[in-house]
């Protein structure tokens, strides 16, 4: 067969050839819609890449990108990465303290922002040490006067100054393509480089129908955003295919989400949990219907029994996937067709079709035991999970020395504890620093969560681990009621005790007003540990 390098520009130029006229549909600052094609990114990209090499930028230097999900920054994503550069998507809501260090160490030449990120990027330009040039991702009208004042570039003026048509160079397959760091909820972020090769396989495997199920048909929405982990591969695997895009721009409250999803009729769609919450509320409480879609994958942290149940009801099939920064990202997908198996004996395990799912093809799955020994697949021991495969990481990028070897032996320890049954389904019991071991025995914290908010006054909750003299640890909940509601404690406790096992009944509830979160939107535990603590 012929050696033909799976590159990032390839793509794009397969998108424009063969998929030139489909559409991509962004929501931009001022809330109205932008309508392009892949022929026109793919054109554009390559006006971009003309002008990073009149710009005089190496072989695998990085460029850095604080932006929305919109055609700008797909084609960035493209012009970038086709060229021979790094495309390092960068989480705006980060502190500026990480945002400094990201780019520091990355030592970004460019930063590409959004308008709404200007403010943010002239408070600490000056501590930037190797951005060269700071380019605003919009018209020459809609500068911000700071962004003049600073001497920020236009996105769009740099863009009408190139020539179209650039000599994509062919790359080494395993040369760098993307770069994103971990949101470092321990120690400084570290730094993952995605490679022209390990990107091309992993979108082609999203695709797959009992994955993401992506081709010419779909509309395709990705709420996650293009700085997490490569929007979890969908702006690479829409191209591929050739499915619409529909991308929502800085405005992820419930009713834009809606009203694009129903009238740009979007077909599937990805994200996050927290997300979806506040959807589901506000299609509650304005009787909205959300018939266009027909698919949602929830994933970045466990999805609720509760949202899967509702999405089932309006119609909508809900795939489960688990991934990591470090497995760029999906590595496990669910799509919860699989009949419900009964719940070991006294214990509600979140139901089968919430397992976080199979592994994609490619990737590999092993549990250890604290002492390294390899431990079975049957379903019910639980173990340090180990993943390897052609898109997870081997190391980090210039790593810093503690964290240098956490792909040891071949494979890559998640941090997750799992279960996985004999035909390859994992569970994701918890995270290691999270577990909560009472008597020696491990208690799940995402089966207590889902069992508390099957309740239906709870809108969020989180159980960590409270130090016991007796026990270790026992088990204590933090809930966020939705408004207007107020359960007892004892009444929310006799709902656990329905449905966990008695042991695993928690000590105490605190009800707050809200949970800590992270950049991503996961729950900061250590920070309620620490209240607990205090
Ligand atoms: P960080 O590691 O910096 O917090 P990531 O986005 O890489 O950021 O987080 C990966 C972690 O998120 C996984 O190790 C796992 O604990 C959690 N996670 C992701 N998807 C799921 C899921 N579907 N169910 C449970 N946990 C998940």
């Amino acid at each position: 067969m012929m050696d033909q390098p799976l590159l990032i520009s390839s793509i794009i130029r397969h998108a424009a050839a063969c998929h030139g006229s489909t559409e991509i549909v962004s929501r931009i600052s001022d809330g109205s819609l932008h309508r392009t094609n892949y022929a026109e990114v793919y054109e554009r990209s390559s006006k971009l890449a003309n002008a990073l090499a009149s710009w005089r930028l190496q072989r695998g230097d990085r460029v850095g990108t604080l932006g929305w999900n919109d055609h700008r920054h797909l084609e960035i994503y493209y012009g970038v990465s086709g060229a021979g550069f790094v495309c390092h998507t960068i989480n705006p809501r980060l502190f500026p303290d990480q945002i400094v260090y990201i780019v520091n160490h990355a030592s970004d030449r460019l930063l590409f922002v959004d308008p709404s990120f200007v403010g943010l990027v002239a408070d600490v330009r000056q501590r930037l040490q190797s951005v060269e040039r700071v380019i605003v991702m919009c018209s020459a009208s809609a500068m911000p006067p700071e962004a003049i004042a600073e001497g920020f570039e236009c996105y769009e003026e740099v863009i009408a100054a190139h020539k179209s048509g650039f000599d994509w160079p062919r790359l080494d397959e395993n040369d760098a393509a993307g770069l994103c760091y971990t949101s470092g909820t321990t120690g400084d972020p570290k730094g993952v480089l995605y490679s022209h090769r390990s990107t091309a396989l992993h979108a082609l495997a999203v695709c797959a129908p009992d994955v993401f199920n992506l081709g010419e048909r779909t509309t395709v929405m990705p709420v996650v955003p293009m700085f997490h982990v490569n929007g979890w591969g969908l702006p690479h695997a829409a191209p591929m295919v050739g499915a619409r895009l529909v991308l929502p721009g800085q405005r992820l409250d419930p009713a834009s989400l809606y009203r694009l999803i129903t009238t740009e009729k979007v077909t599937f769609t990805a994200g996050v949990p927290t997300v979806w919450g506040s959807l589901l509320d506000w299609i509650d409480d304005n009787k909205g219907e959300i018939a266009p879609l027909e698919r949602v994958a929830i994933g970045g942290a466990a999805c609720p029994q509760i949202m899967a149940d509702r999405f089932h009801k309006q119609g909508v099939d809900v795939v489960h996937a688990w991934g990591m920064t470090e497995t760029s990202p999906v590595g496990l997908a669910n799509r919860c067709t699989v009949p419900a198996s009964p719940a070991p004996e006294g214990i509600m395990s979140p139901n089968r079709r919430l397992k976080q799912g199979k592994p994609l093809f490619g990737v590999e799955t092993r549990l250890l035991n604290d002492d390294d020994s390899v431990l079975p697949h049957d379903g019910t021991t639980s173990g340090r999970l180990q993943v390897r495969g052609p898109w997870v990481a081997s190391s980090y990028f210039n790593p810093p020395l503690e964290s240098a070897n956490r792909a040891n032996d071949g494979w890559f320890e998640t941090g997750d504890i799992a279960t996985i049954e004999a035909a390859g389904t994992v569970e994701i019991v918890d995270r290691a620093k999270d577990v909560i071991k009472s008597g020696g025995e491990w208690i799940s914290s995402v089966t207590l969560e889902n069992a508390a908010m099957s309740h239906p006054d709870v809108y969020e909750a989180a159980a960590v681990a409270r130090d016991d003299e007796r026990w270790g640890e026992r088990p204590v909940l933090f809930v966020v009621l939705r408004p207007g509601t107020a359960p007892s404690k004892e009444g929310l406790l006799s709902h656990l005790g329905t449905r966990v096992a008695r042991w695993w009944v928690p000590d105490d509830i605190h009800f707050v007003d809200d949970l800590p979160h992270t950049a991503t939107g996961k729950v900061v535990k250590a920070t309620l540990r620490r209240r607990l603590r205090q």
